[in-house]
């Protein structure tokens, strides 16, 4: 039964996901509707309960068994494995965030806005001697941080596959290192993370303020550099401007090389729209797209790319199901929510600058760091308006209020929220401001 179950999983979850976290496992008993399955780490265990459970529940089920439930049981009796999986399994060990296979150079654009930051993730995957360490990337939401890193790992394991190669989100890093404090393995953890050749962590601005993990997060770093062993790093903001992080981390992550992925143009997203529509050729060969609807959409769309391809992956999903070309016409019927958003051309710093004319301070206190009612108010009125005229982000609208974090902006937003339904003085104010905003 195990093993109908594996095909299965095999065939839902993909070769890749199937070989780093269903293969390493070993079915042991079912009594009771409890499942249970030997692991060779806990690491393993939490992973594949969160992310894979109620699949491999379900399999049982289907394949006949009568399971609730799945218990993991850490042993070391797997050990007899092929070199290969060995490999893999003791990647594991570490890693928890899996490799999106799509993102590799190949399918990256470069365009003026990137192409620093895609020289540089270019040369350190060409591996040899440590050149930039650590390698500091970063931008805004949508521009390709992840998949550079991605590309980079992609590389560094096709070229050198003995290099052990550990990409993992912020959030990963501090799971883990709770996760061990926690199971008091704080031993294990040291050594598996120093262990790595290569450590790329992704949105570092969330170790921010949480100190014990920026502790750890800052000895792993300099264990790695002092073992020449590179690191990649990225956030949405340059790293002195990352909140609440101590001083002498910043100066270590400005220590190497730091660049940055400017906001998306014309030309980019034109070109990165062109390789989508190859691709999409392939997938939809009955669906036609005409002139002038890639040219439109990168004038009209935001910088995001992420955006940019939900865009053209809705177009074509919806000219296959009702069997139409996409034209413009169909473009903008389809696509009315985003083309609105994006319609919006209030920028972040025309709100700041009304908003502290109406409340007669100054626009330096806007911005500046000081929290007296009279301009805190103001602030989060002006946060507010941001947040809902401009497309930008929480974190990008965190940034122009003089580098707050997306907290503190996601608080402002629901105060005003709370106040515009009590005090019509404030509900007033805004209408009025949006109003002049918007002529
Ligand atoms: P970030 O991590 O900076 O928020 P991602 O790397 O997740 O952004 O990119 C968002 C999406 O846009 C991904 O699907 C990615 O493949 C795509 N993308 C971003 N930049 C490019 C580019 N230059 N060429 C091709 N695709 C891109
Ligand atoms: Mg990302």
């Amino acid at each position: 039964i195990w093993a109908t179950v594996l095909t299965s999983l095999k065939g839902a979850l993909g070769a890749n996901i199937f070989s780093r976290w269903i293969e390493p496992l070993e079915f042991s008993k079912l009594s009771g509707g409890v499942a249970t399955i030997n692991v060779p780490t806990n690491f393993i265990g939490n992973y594949v309960a969160q992310n894979f459970g109620e699949q491999i529940i379900y399999q049982l089920n289907k394949a006949g068994e009568d399971v609730q439930r799945l218990k993991f049981d850490v042993t070391d009796k797997i050990t007899t494995k092929p070199a290969a999986t060995r490999k893999v399994a003791s990647a594991d060990d570490v890693s928890g965030s899996p490799l999106d296979t799509r993102f590799t150079f190949d399918t990256f654009v470069v365009g003026k806005p990137n192409e620093l930051a895609h020289a540089a993730a270019r040369r350190v995957a060409e591996g040899g001697p440590v050149t930039f360490n650590p390698l500091f990337l970063y931008g805004g939401v949508g521009l390709g941080k992840t998949h550079l890193m991605h590309a980079i790992a992609h590389e560094l394991q096709r070229q050198s596959p003995e290099l052990t190669v550990l990409y993992l989100s912020a959030e990963q890093f501090m799971y883990r290192f709770v996760t061990a404090l926690r199971e008091r393995k704080m031993m294990d953890f040291k050594q598996m993370f120093r262990a790595v050749d290569v450590l790329m962590v992704d949105d570092v601005q969330f170790i921010g303020g949480k100190d014990s993990t920026q502790e750890e997060f800052f000895h792993t770093f300099n264990a790695l550099v002092d073992g020449h062993k590179q690191i990649i790093i990225s956030a949405d903001r340059a790293p002195g401007e990352i909140k609440d992080l101590e001083e002498r981390i910043k100066s270590r992550l400005q220590s190497g090389l730091v660049v940055d992925l400017h906001p998306t143009d014309y030309e980019l997203r034109l070109g990165i729209l062109q390789s989508k529509v190859d691709f999409y050729a392939g997938q939809y060969p009955e669906v036609s797209i005409a002139d002038g609807v890639l040219e439109f959409l990168s004038h009209r769309i935001s910088t995001n790319v992420r955006v940019l391809e939900g865009a053209l992956t809705r177009l074509y999903a919806f000219a296959s199901l009702v069997g139409r070309e996409i034209t413009l016409e169909l473009t903008q019927d389809c696509l009315s929510d985003i083309l609105k958003a994006s319609d919006r051309k209030v920028t972040v710093e025309e709100i700041q600058r009304k908003v502290s004319e109406h409340y007669n301070i100054r626009l330096s206190d806007m911005i500046g760091p000081k929290r007296v009612r009279t301009l805190a108010r103001p602030r989060q009125m002006a946060m507010y308006l941001a947040k809902h005229m401009t497309n930008r982000s929480l974190p990008e609208i965190g940034r122009r209020f003089g580098g707050r974090d997306h907290t503190t902006v996601m608080h402002g937003v629901r105060k005003i929220e709370e106040l515009k339904a009590l005090d019509s003085q404030i509900a007033d104010d805004l209408e009025l401001l949006r109003r002049a905003l918007e002529e």
